[in-house]
């Protein structure tokens, strides 16, 4: 028998009917032995999430006000969920005791940890599931850091005599023994955590989408879905603004080369996204895996006659970024330019400064700043394998009407980045991926 963790997100457990859903769904596939449960979430757009409803009484109670009215509605929601399941386990201790905990002053991360916490011990009993407490297995150290050797050793040890387990999400114990949680949307980070301490076979992320799709749905319309995406492929598009996961709940997962599934909780037959090691066995359909982009950057552009020949020269406009607390995002150069792209809300207040140290430092014979730069990311695994994608891309851009400011193709050939006017970003996004996608000829 294989071994899958899955982690149900908020949405997925915001009533009574989705916790029926995630029921249906588990027991669907025996392999799904071990649940990661997120806190209720919204139940419509006006809704308040559980977890912020916990910071709104922790808030009142770090100001000496009485919590009980905002913790009424905690209860309400909980009691909702636990009547209309049938279950028979009384809420009323555990409410009771984080109320009065929170009260007390046990602090931020103690209160917003409850909307897992409680959410774990109400899932379990609908399941008939073990609860395994997080507090106990998942460890931060002195820095506040995930202590990952410590948790990977005791958090295995943890799960042992337990078939079936449900386990909350978000959070762990200090080096103080109080818990601590990971910033918002770490319940992704505790399924990856546990599948690996576990060595599942695969960690299925449950959401409200289908997987990530091959483009922002906002800017074109009904893109299609990505069906498999590697690690690498995953972090490309995330860093330029494509969000499907926690940024650290890749890690854990992809060291240990387990598999990361994203589903919809509300059309499981659909296969969703598998986010992979190597994505070589998996066939694609297209030439592209996904594009992505930002706008607000902004080039400096140095330019000195004969820089290529001057030591040092690079590190000191690095240098002149650095002391201005600059962290730079890509640096597409020519034979006697040199170009830093930045995030334009980087250098606010800064840009003069920045220009008279590059002055100071390097002796250029100009530097520029020019803003309004938007970055798409095209990111494809097979795009090292086939010919002619450059030409595709800078074809339909050029049909398109888009001028391109800036090119950056890393070595790894994983993705091709323009740079365009931020006028153009939507227009350029829908001509890549008409390009690539709509009018896809066979694969490579
Ligand atoms: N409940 C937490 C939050 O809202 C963690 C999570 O849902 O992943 O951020």
């Amino acid at each position: 028998m294989g071994l899958k963790v899955a982690k149900f997100g908020g949405s997925s457990l915001a009533d009574a009917a989705h916790f029926k859903k995630v029921r249906d769904i588990l027991l669907a596939d025996e392999d799904r032995r071990i649940v990661v449960p997120s806190a209720p979430g919204k139940r419509s757009s006006v809704d308040i999430k559980v977890t912020d409803l916990l910071y709104q009484c922790n808030r009142l109670a770090a100001a000496g006000k009485n919590i009980d009215e905002a913790f009424d509605k905690i209860v309400e929601r909980y009691n909702g969920i636990a009547a209309e399941l049938g279950v028979t386990i009384d809420l009323e201790p555990y409410l009771s005791e984080v109320r009065k905990q929170i009260q007390l002053g046990a602090g931020e991360d103690y209160a917003a940890s409850r909307g897992e916490y409680l959410n774990g011990i109400l899932l379990a009993d609908y399941l008939g599931w073990d609860f395994v407490d997080p507090q106990q297995g998942i460890f931060f150290d002195a820095q506040g850091q995930l202590d990952s050797e410590k948790t990977q050793e005791m958090l295995g040890a943890l799960f042992a005599g337990h078939e079936y387990a449900v386990v909350p999400g978000f959070y762990g114990c200090d080096t103080h023994g109080k818990v601590k949680t990971f910033s918002r949307g770490g319940s992704d980070i505790t399924g990856a955590i546990v599948a690996r301490a576990v060595n599942a076979d695969m960690y299925e992320n449950w959401t409200d989408v289908s997987g990530c799709l091959m483009a922002d749905p906002r800017i074109v319309r009904n893109p299609e879905p990505i069906r498999y995406i590697t690690y690498r492929e995953l972090r490309e598009l995330s860093y330029m603004g494509a969000s499907v996961l926690h940024e650290d709940a890749i890690f854990p997962v992809r060291i240990a080369g387990i598999p990361t599934n994203i589903r919809n909780t509300n059309q499981p037959e659909e296969p969703g996204t598998v986010i992979c090691y190597e994505a070589e066995d998996y066939d694609s359909e297209h030439m592209i895996t996904g594009i992505a982009g930002q706008k607000n950057f902004a080039i400096i552009s140095v330019e000195k006659a004969m820089m290529n020949a001057e030591l040092g020269f690079g590190r000191r406009v690095l240098q002149a970024l650095e002391e201005e607390q600059v962290s730079f995002e890509h640096m597409p150069s020519g034979i006697d330019t040199m170009c830093v792209v930045v995030a334009e809300s980087s250098i606010d207040g800064k840009k003069e400064r920045l220009v008279s140290r590059i002055h100071e430092l390097c002796q250029p014979d100009s530097v520029e700043i020019h803003s309004g730069l938007a970055l798409i990311a095209t990111v494809g695994r097979g795009m090292v394998r086939s010919k002619g994608t450059s030409a595709r891309l800078f074809n339909a851009l050029m049909k398109a009407g888009v001028n391109v400011r800036l090119i950056d193709q890393g070595s790894s050939e994983l993705n091709i980045i323009v740079g365009v006017d931020s006028l153009d970003f939507e227009t350029a996004t829908r001509a890549i991926y008409r390009a690539f996608v709509v009018a896809d000829q066979p694969r490579w």
